[in-house]
């Protein structure tokens, strides 16, 4: 299963692919699946056929741009048109072993193999002999049943907990043992605060030495309490009901998360539906292509992130992108780039001199102008060095430049005008 390459284990082949074969690797496993699609997935012949496209004309990754963007609200209307799956089953009902139940409800099934879901797991270290306990649900959504297999396939022994009640859960990882976590990052949290209040000591009585999350983003401060206070070792993954899966995963480098290649992962204008180079930010935009069975082409998650260009220092070719910076709605189109409240936010945190700030999004001249209002935790800053080092940071991360930066009073800002207000008047 594993591959050893000098210090690193990769789980397999397709980790370590060369950029060469896995753009070829993509291309050909994508038409298989338009021409299978096509062929057996009355949704995907009907996308195909309202967009005028024929499946011999998706042949690479760039030919997707020619097929509109299905998103969750499609895929609920394509169900209740067409109950129970829309059409996007390709596989007799007979032959479906398990069907999951998101909020909608939409119905998905499970697509016939799952191996590679383990690949998330073996990046964050589970192996055999690893305890670990499953605290995501197992009632009609994939994520329990899911995650339990792609455990099960590194190794290691799954403790079926489920969601809910604390202390049975903080007393099963006492009693069992449990080496390694898979859930919530704030669910973590609770049960490592219930396990102080009743008088344990998680060091000495709890043998948690990694954890899985995903659901939500680990926020930097709560990793570095996991990591630093509680010596647990945190790994995040990104995964999306709909199209079936785990699409993303954080390797040792936890810089950005891989991209699995059972998927073909687009990043989007939203509003457009065009491929967008590394570093710009935009949607998240899957087409599965590792099953026979749902076939869900191009389907829009609402989530925000952008691609990493540079290679990865673990070791992995993989693509990859950063983390979930917004939903689409969140962004605000500057100059061609989406910014992002949270973004933003990211950016300026660092300032301790910086109390509360807004983004403002004007336009003069038929250009758009981004300004950063600043209020000043106290006066006497040396605000030219300051207003030098926001600029920095802020185009490190959002990649756009600031117009400019306005530093104002404390509690000049109103609560409900931070974030971004788009000012532009489009006369
Ligand atoms: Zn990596």
């Amino acid at each position: 299963m594993a591959v050893e390459s000098g210090q690193e284990e990769f789980f397999d082949e397709l980790e370590i692919m060369s950029p060469a074969d896995r753009k070829s690797y993509h291309d050909r496993k994508l038409a298989e699946t338009v021409d299978y699609a096509c062929e057996h997935a009355p949704a995907a012949k009907l996308l195909f056929h309202e967009a005028g496209v024929n499946p011999g004309d998706v042949r690479t990754v760039k030919d997707l741009e020619k097929l509109p963007v299905t998103r969750k609200t499609d895929l609920l209307e394509m169900q209740k048109a067409g109950l129970p799956f829309g059409g996007v089953a390709a596989i007799p009902p007979e032959d479906i072993e398990r069907i999951f139940i998101s909020p909608g409800p939409i119905y998905e099934i499970q697509p016939s193999s799952i191996k590679w879901f383990a690949r998330s797991f073996w990046a964050a270290g589970f192996r055999k002999g690893d305890v670990v306990i499953n605290t995501f649900t197992y009632h009609m959504s994939p994520a329990g049943i899911l995650f339990h297999e792609g455990i099960r396939d590194c190794g290691a022994t799954v403790v079926v907990a489920g969601t809910g009640n604390t202390d049975l859960q903080v007393q099963i990882m006492k009693d069992l043992g449990v080496t390694g976590f898979v859930g919530t990052p704030s669910f973590l949290m609770t049960v490592i605060n219930r396990a102080a209040e009743l008088g344990y000591d998680l060091k000495r009585d709890l043998s948690i030495k990694r954890a899985w999350f995903t659901g939500e983003m680990l926020a930097p401060s709560l990793r570095t309490t996991f990591e630093g206070d509680y010596g647990i070792d945190t790994y995040q993954a990104y995964a999306v009901t709909e199209p079936g899966g785990a699409i993303a995963y954080e390797c040792r480098a936890k810089s950005g998360m891989h991209l699995m290649d059972e998927y073909i992962t687009e990043i989007v204008d939203p509003e457009t539906g065009k491929q967008l180079a590394p570093g710009e930010v935009g949607e998240i935009v899957v087409t599965p292509v590792h099953n026979r069975t749902w076939c869900l082409i191009r389907f829009g998650t609402g989530d925000l992130s952008s691609y990493i260009a540079e290679p990865c220092p673990c070791g992995r070719t993989a693509g990859r992108i950063t983390g979930i910076v917004g939903r689409a709605g969140d962004a605000v189109k500057v100059r061609g780039m989406f910014v992002v409240a949270k973004q933003a936010e990211q950016a300026i945190t660092g300032f301790s001199e910086v109390a509360s700030h807004r983004l403002i999004v004007g336009r003069r001249q038929h250009r758009d102008e981004l300004t950063l209002q600043a209020e000043l935790k106290d006066k006497g800053i040396d605000e030219a060095k300051l207003s030098a080092d926001l600029n920095k940071k802020f185009q490190d991360t959002c990649r756009i430049k600031l117009d400019r930066i306005e530093f104002v009073a404390a509690g000049s800002i109103p609560e409900d005008k931070r974030g971004i207000t788009d000012e532009r008047k489009w006369e």
